[in-house]
């Protein structure tokens, strides 16, 4: 989905994987445009290249898995993206569900954009003895068998052997904490001693009960987890950066309790990242004094943030502010430099004191510091064991920033093009660039080369400036706890986010004149 966020008013967009998309190909369609507001709650009913409106009141105030439980009754074997009572009471950072259980891709509001539209779910129905045509099949069939053996052939996304495949993104836990990474406490620590219990390897041993996959995927990187002894829960994930916002950022050690928190907003219909680290925020406030003890949040109190997430749906006492996002709630708290936001939203999960090319991505990001770090992990320094000869930082020492900027560069081109093509970006911890021109290549009989493929996702990552431009919002920058207040210790002591040589070096690899796009740059790309 793409949208204009209410919550960083930037462009947003949101992608869960899943289904849905290819159910909707297979419906009919290759996108659906929703325009104006509907009087009363609809849902949208995609079927056989129609699309019907009808009636959602039943549906209204209904949590993901009620939602998903009744529209199957009365319509068979479809594709649900729903929106909880927080997308309904538009919660600034409600999110939409995918199929009940999987929302790690949607964190700009687009829950709220439905509310708003007083929709309340889209249903595809698929008709899958259809297929999809195809420019060249016996090639197609070819390049398959070839990318499949990549696939297999990866120390990190085999089926069976693979660490990303065995423990899922939850495997980002012990690499950033050893790393000194990790975001603890609001940011207040970069390692937390507890970590080991919020580990993908912990998660294997205790709360996993199942694998799960999207359309067509060997890896199996989604995890299906279950409350096993305080919590009674059955839901997809929780991923690394829920594990992280929810967990070590909120001073949170019980990875059973995180993952029934991360239930608890798929239910409710709110993003668990955003919601974690706001949380993080008014728990450090508290600490601070700054809020009443019975107002605000103790580190680690699972219980109140159970009670403040429900109140955070219904925008109810305390959760009506921060229900609004990141900065308004540390404004309104009285100290805005304990947000963790910029451009409106919260980074998610490693401290750019310590990742200076994750900090130059969210950083300069269209969408906001909402980068999803397994998108990018050839960017992270403590996953350079975990990637090996994929990792992009590998040889860039810290302050090569000219280097660090190119490599942010070409991954923000090469996400962009693969976002736009519906691939899954964390099939290029296997794949390399020529792998996706000859797969777009034999799908569509096109002829083209890496550089022009490129040369899509440059235009597009432009194209979403120019749209962020002209709606005034300009600013490239991180949160100024990152700029100015130095890791209070560890190895990393002292470090603080370089962002004026960083942004010098990037505006320069990107062709942009002081930061903005510039008539040159605009007609090279044709987007005059
Ligand atoms: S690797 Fe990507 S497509 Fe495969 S299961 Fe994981 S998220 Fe889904």
């Amino acid at each position: 989905m793409v949208f204009r966020s209410p919550l960083t008013r930037t462009i947003a967009y949101a992608n869960t994987g899943g289904y849905a998309a290819t159910a909707l190909k297979l419906a009919g369609f290759d996108a659906l445009e929703i325009r104006g507001r509907s009087d009363s709650p609809k849902y949208v009913l995609v079927r056989g290249g129609e699309i019907t409106l009808l009636d959602a009141s039943p549906l209204w105030g209904k949590g993901a898995s009620e939602c998903i439980k009744l529209l199957k009754s009365k319509h068979g074997d479809v594709r649900v993206l729903s929106i909880g009572i927080a997308g309904e009471n538009k919660v600034k950072f409600a999110n939409i569900v995918n199929d009940a259980g999987r929302s790690s891709g949607v964190r700009h509001g687009a829950g709220a954009v439905l509310g708003d539209k007083r929709v309340k779910a889209v249903v595809i129905a698929a008709d899958y003895s259809l297929r999809v045509p195809i420019a060249n099949r016996e090639k197609f069939m070819d390049l398959l068998r070839r990318l499949n053996s990549k696939i297999r052939g990866s120390p990190l996304l085999n089926r069976v052997t693979g660490l990303f495949s065995i423990y899922g993104t939850p495997l980002a836990v012990n690499p950033l904490n050893r790393f000194e990474a990790l975001p603890f406490r609001n940011y207040t620590k970069t390692s937390f001693e507890g970590a080991a219990q919020l580990s993908g390897e912990k998660m294997n041993g205790t709360i996993l009960i199942s694998r799960l996959t999207c359309n067509s995927c060997s890896v199996q990187c989604r995890r299906e987890t279950v409350g096993v002894s305080r919590y009674s829960f059955r839901t997809e994930g929780p991923d690394y950066a829920q594990i992280s916002s929810l967990g070590s950022n909120c001073g949170v050690g019980d990875l059973e309790a995180v993952a029934y928190m991360n239930y608890l907003c798929y239910e409710l219909g709110v993003d668990p990242i955003e919601t974690g680290n706001i949380l993080a925020i008014l728990a450090h406030a508290t600490e601070r004094g700054l809020v009443a003890q019975d107002q605000g949040l103790r580190w680690g109190d699972v219980e109140r943030m159970v009670e403040l997430i429900r109140m955070i749906s219904t925008k109810t006492g305390i959760g009506g502010i921060l229900a609004e996002g990141a900065p308004s709630v540390s404004q309104a708290l009285g100290d805005p430099s304990l947000s963790t936001a910029a451009k409106g939203i919260t980074i998610q999960n490693a401290d750019p004191r310590v990742e200076y090319g994750w900090g130059l991505l969210n950083a300069t990001d269209n969408t906001g510091a909402s980068a999803h770090i397994w998108v990018y992990p050839d960017l992270i320094y403590s996953f350079i064991d975990l990637l090996g000869e994929k990792s992009l930082v590998a040889r860039i020492a810290l302050n090569e920033y000219d280097k660090l900027a190119s490599a942010v560069r070409y991954k923000q081109d090469l996400v962009a093009v693969l976002d736009s093509l519906q691939i899954c970006a964390f099939s290029n911890m296997a794949y390399d660039l020529e792998d996706y021109v000859e797969a777009l290549n034999v799908v569509t009989g096109w002829n083209i080369d890496r550089g022009e493929l490129l040369r899509v996702g440059e235009r597009i990552f432009n194209l979403e400036r120019l749209y962020n431009e002209a709606n005034g919002i300009v600013d490239d920058t991180l949160p100024t706890r990152f700029l100015s207040d130095p890791v209070p210790s560890g190895k990393n002591m002292g470090r603080v986010f370089p962002l004026k040589e960083l942004l010098y070096n990037y505006y320069s690899v990107r062709g942009w004149e002081a930061g903005r796009i510039g008539e040159p740059k605009l007609k090279e790309l044709s987007l005059t």
